[in-house]
């Protein structure tokens, strides 16, 4: 069996895995074993999307084996299609784990998650894991042709989508710039693209599914920032029609999303737009003060030599 002809679910499973395997080695087992856990409840019916709302009330989560601290505690926010939300927040605050709640990589431990106002442990996996796409920082790429690569999961892809996912991720120009074009075979983990490249690529693929909720999970963090604004203008098109969550701890990728809430020790701590976030005076204003802030309008910190 090629992976083209896998049953989606089973190929999302691996590619999640690998991917995530791939940020943190030693956590193989324990991820494969978490997901195994995960299946369809007696009699689930498919997610039906119909106004794309997604919805966190009062979640709390705790990893098993993990001690008795949960790792996240009352999340609730709301988000409609066309929104993104930004989230922000220390290393280790619960970022990616709020993000991993969403396509069921775990399951709550309280409160819930729904999607239209179903809950997404009733639904069936394969039909949530269809809705939500998560592009990961490092993503696994197959030994096969970049068309591949960017169909994966939907081998009756049209090549004229191929080529429209590639265009959103800014890297249609570079493809068609390779001497085999879309049919040029990536390495195995993709060694010979570079790791924006392989980002880019693993975006146009999470687009080529269409998700009604797409999360970037510091997606953009190989990609320059130059190179990253294009990709958000070209996606403001594409976000219209979806939830978009955003991950990351440069400002700049997540600024204009409707609705930041800065997390962290797995609670949202400020949540409100960047004006709203910046006016507060609180961890968010900290931390742009720290990224974004023009230096001439910083303080004098004491002891700094001025002009240098
Ligand atoms: P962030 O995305 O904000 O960096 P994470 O959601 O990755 O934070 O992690 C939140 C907390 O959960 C951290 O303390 C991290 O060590 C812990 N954690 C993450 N994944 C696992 C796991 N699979 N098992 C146990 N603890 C985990």
């Amino acid at each position: 069996m090629t992976i083209l002809q896998m049953p989606v679910r089973q190929l999302g499973l691996m590619v999640n895995s690998f991917a995530r395997a791939s940020t943190c080695g030693t956590r193989l087992f324990e991820l494969l074993d978490a997901e195994l856990d995960i299946e369809d409840a007696p009699g689930a019916k498919d997610l039906v999307v119909t106004d794309g709302v997604l919805r966190f009330d009062n979640v709390g989560f705790r990893y098993e084996g993990a001690g008795d601290r949960p790792t996240l505690s009352g999340i609730s926010f709301e988000a409609r299609s066309g929104e993104t939300i930004g989230l922000v927040g220390p290393p280790g605050s619960g970022k990616s784990t709020i993000a991993h709640l969403i396509p069921r990589f775990y399951d709550v431990t309280s409160g819930k998650i729904t999607i239209d106002g179903q809950d997404i442990r009733e639904v069936t996996l394969q039909s949530l894991r269809k809705a939500v796409g998560v592009v990961q920082q490092d993503a696994f790429l197959f030994t096969t042709s970049i068309e591949n690569n960017i169909a994966y999961g939907n081998p009756w892809a049209r090549e004229t989508r191929i080529g429209q996912a590639a265009e959103y991720a800014q890297l249609h120009n570079y493809i068609i710039g390779l001497p085999a074009g879309y049919t040029t075979v990536v390495g195995e983990r993709g060694a010979s693209l570079s790791g924006g490249q392989r980002q880019r690529l693993t975006i146009a693929r999470s687009l080529m599914l269409r998700p009604s909720v797409l999360v970037f999970d510091d997606s953009t963090a190989a990609i320059d920032a130059g190179t990253e604004q294009r990709i958000r203008a070209a996606m403001k098109r594409f976000a219209k029609d979806r939830v978009t969550l955003i991950i990351s701890h440069r400002l700049s990728s997540l600024m204009h999303a409707d609705q930041i809430l800065f997390v962290e020790g797995g609670r949202i701590v400020e949540r409100g737009t960047h004006e709203e976030l910046l006016a507060l005076s609180g961890r968010y204003r900290a931390l742009y003060d720290l990224q974004l802030r023009p230096d001439d309008d910083r303080p004098v910190v004491a002891g700094a030599i001025p002009g240098k």
